[in-house]
Parts: structure tokens; sequence; C-alpha cells
């Protein structure tokens, strides 16, 4: 199938997927070029593996931790599995403590968990972790870093230190916090870190497991001796070349990130709260400056995201790892809202080529749809 190029579109769904970054790009393209499967000892073999060992290099720098304790993987949801399948075996994670607005990739290995609940503002409650911890005493504590519906930034250092002080690992979700705060994993005490390349402008299919002092490495996937046989099958060198390239280019902008994305997130957050009922989810919290994720009840996020479709104007309704399937979010849910709310919201996330224009249009095109809907309500 060929992508259709013809309309102009605006991209504000960077927490879905970013797009690739022109590093990424270059560097996909010059892997590709050549068949390079670092297992073999000729020339090019060798240059496959100069390619993983320097990609490996710049997650070193983004986790803090050793490069020789990442593993590439094909990205987050198996580095989820990875580490809650080892913890899980055969008491379908009883022993498992997770917070309750976790990735289904998460959730779903884990029946049995018991979950850390959020308050209003979707912030983990660090008073019921600690009463989890102390009547559960469990071997894994998972919290993600950044949630990918609301942005809200989670306690990971007060977390990990309570986990640690009741005898329990630590493992976080990274995925939406890469590029975004400073993940330096012995900093946060974390003992394991999913990461996934394509929320930072590398490809889709490919992660990493960042091994903590912990030194425990939970391996899911057995065949080959790839990755010190930690995780089997031959090596993807291309998205590898890619993420190590999108992790450079993500560090390289982490220093002027909060800068570059704040005005962009209250120049939209200042033309929503114009809109009457609108309400910005977890406004006032620690929260990663891409993120809004807001709702405008009596609407229907299907219906305004369509007619933002049909404007060139690309966004989600929260997450997209859900969406086609219409349930509502089990963050929104977690946090007490109720099905009006839920059924009526929608997430813009900025990203690495987000600019003042793409916000500007958003809102104008927005408000002429919310506009709409009133108009054709007071005609009914
Ligand atoms: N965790 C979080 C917080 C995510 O946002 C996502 C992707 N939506 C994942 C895990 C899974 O990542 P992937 O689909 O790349 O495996």
């Amino acid at each position: 199938m060929r992508i259709d190029n013809t309309h102009t579109h605006i991209y504000l769904d960077h927490n879905a997927t970013s797009p690739l970054r022109p590093e990424a790009i270059t560097a996909m393209q010059d892997a590709l070029s050549q068949p390079l499967n670092a297992s073999s000892t000729h020339h090019f073999g060798r240059q496959g593996r100069g390619i993983i060992e320097s990609a490996r290099e710049q997650l070193a720098h983004l986790t803090g931790v050793p490069a020789a304790q990442i593993i590439f993987n094909s990205g987050a949801t198996e580095g989820n599995n990875t580490i809650l399948k080892h913890f899980t075996q055969d008491n379908d994670g009883q022993n498992i403590l997770t917070s309750a607005i976790e990735h289904t990739s998460t959730l779903i290995p884990t029946p049995q968990a018991k979950r850390i609940p959020v308050n209003t503002d979707g912030i983990i409650d660090l008073t019921a972790l600690e009463e989890l911890l102390k009547t559960h005493k469990p071997a894994l504590t998972s919290i993600m870093a950044i949630n990918n519906e609301t942005g809200t930034i989670q306690p990971i250092k007060e977390a990990s230190t309570l986990a640690h002080k009741y005898g329990s690992l630590f493992h976080c979700d990274g995925v939406q916090a890469a590029g975004r705060i400073d993940l330096n994993m012995q900093n946060l005490g974390i003992d394991f870190l999913t990461l996934s390349a394509h929320k930072i402008g590398g490809p889709q299919g490919i992660g990493a497991l960042a091994i903590g002092i912990c030194g425990i490495a939970p391996i899911l996937i057995h065949g080959g001796g790839q990755e010190k046989g930690l995780r089997a099958g031959t090596e993807n060198v291309a998205g590898i070349a890619g993420f190590g390239a999108a992790t450079k280019a993500a560090l390289a902008d982490l220093p002027t990130y909060n800068e570059k994305m704040r005005p962009l997130q209250t120049a939209l957050e200042e033309q929503l709260g114009e809109i009457d009922g609108l309400v910005i989810h977890a406004r006032n919290t620690p929260r990663a400056p891409n993120t809004t994720l807001f709702s405008l009840p009596g609407a229907l996020s299907s219906t305004m995201l369509m007619a933002l479709d049909l404007d060139g104007i690309a966004v989600s309704n929260g997450s997209a790892c859900s969406s086609g399937r219409v349930e509502p979010s089990h963050v929104l849910k977690a946090m007490g809202q109720k099905d009006e709310i839920t059924n009526a919201t929608l997430r813009v996330s900025t990203g690495w080529n987000t600019l003042p224009g793409d916000i500007e249009a958003f809102t104008h095109s927005f408000k002429k749809i919310v506009n709409h809907m009133q108009k054709r309500k007071k005609e009914r």
C-alpha cells in the first residue's frame, strides 16, 4: 500500500509515535544498504557489530548504566513482558505491585498483581504504595515514569526508595519519559527500565531493556546467542542504528526541551481554557510539557477526532494502543472520572518537529468544530 501524501497534515500525536528524526533516517538508510548480520565474522558482520555497539553507547548515556547492561529488543511491549513474566512465573503476578495506570503491556501480563491507586490528577499514592509494600512484600514494583495519556510525571525516586526499603526490586516503564526528563537509573533507583525507539523519533519495532545495579537480566526469548544470550534473534541492525541516532539527538535536545515545549503547551491550554466546560486533566501536577489531555463533556471523542482529521489535524483520544477499540480509558477511570468525561476526551501530544503554527492550526480548527457542534445542539 502506498502512503497518501496529498493532504497536508498537522501531526500532534507524538505519544502514539513520533515522526522519524532526520538523523535516524540517515543512520537507517546507511545500515539498510548493506547485508549486516552482526554475528558474522566478515567485514559486513563487523560493520553491523560496530553500529550496534555505538548505539548501545547512546542508550548508556540516556540511562546512566554501562553499555553492557543495555539489551536491545523489539520495543517496550517486549521489555515489559520480559520483566513481568519473569516475576509472574507461576502465580500470575501475586508477588507484583503495579500502578493502576500502567500501559496494557504491564497490566495484561500481571492479572493478579495488586494495583497502586492514583489521585484525581493521576499521581500514584505513595502512602497506599507503602501499605501495599508492607502487606504484600512484593518481589517487584512496576511504575511508569510518565503516563502516556495524561503526561503526569510520577515520583519515581520516592517510589523506588520505598520499594527498596521493603525488599522489592523496581521496574520502570520509561517509554514516555525518554528525551523528556532525566532517566539516570542510578539517580532514580531503577532496577529495570523499558524503552521504545519510536517515541523519541526512532523507528518502530525496536526498543531496549536496561538493567540496573540489581544485575538480574530476565530472558523472554530463547534461541541464538545474540545480545549475550539475553535476547535471541538476529539483531535489527537498521532499527538499532535509528534508535541510537534518535537517542543521541533526543539527548542533545534534552537541556532545552522544557524551554522549547512549555510555551507550546501554555499557548494550547490558554486557548482551550476559553472553551466553556472544557476540562484539562492533571493541569496543575508535574506533567510532561508535550502532553495535554482534555475532555469536553457532552461531546464524543470519536466525533471530534473525525472532524479534526477532516481538517487535516491528527490527534488522539488518549491511548493509541487502545484506539480502534472504543473502551473508556483505564487511566481516567483510575483517576475517578465518569463516562461523561472519559467518552469526551482528546489528547494533543507534541514533539521534536512541532511548531507554534501547528498549535494555532489545531486551536483554530478545534474552536470551529466546537462552535459547529454547539450550534447543531441548539438547533435540535
Ligand atoms: N509503555 C508505554 C507507556 C507506551 O506508551 C507504549 C506505547 N504506546 C508502550 C509501553 C509499548 O511500546 P511499543 O508499542 O513500542 O512496544
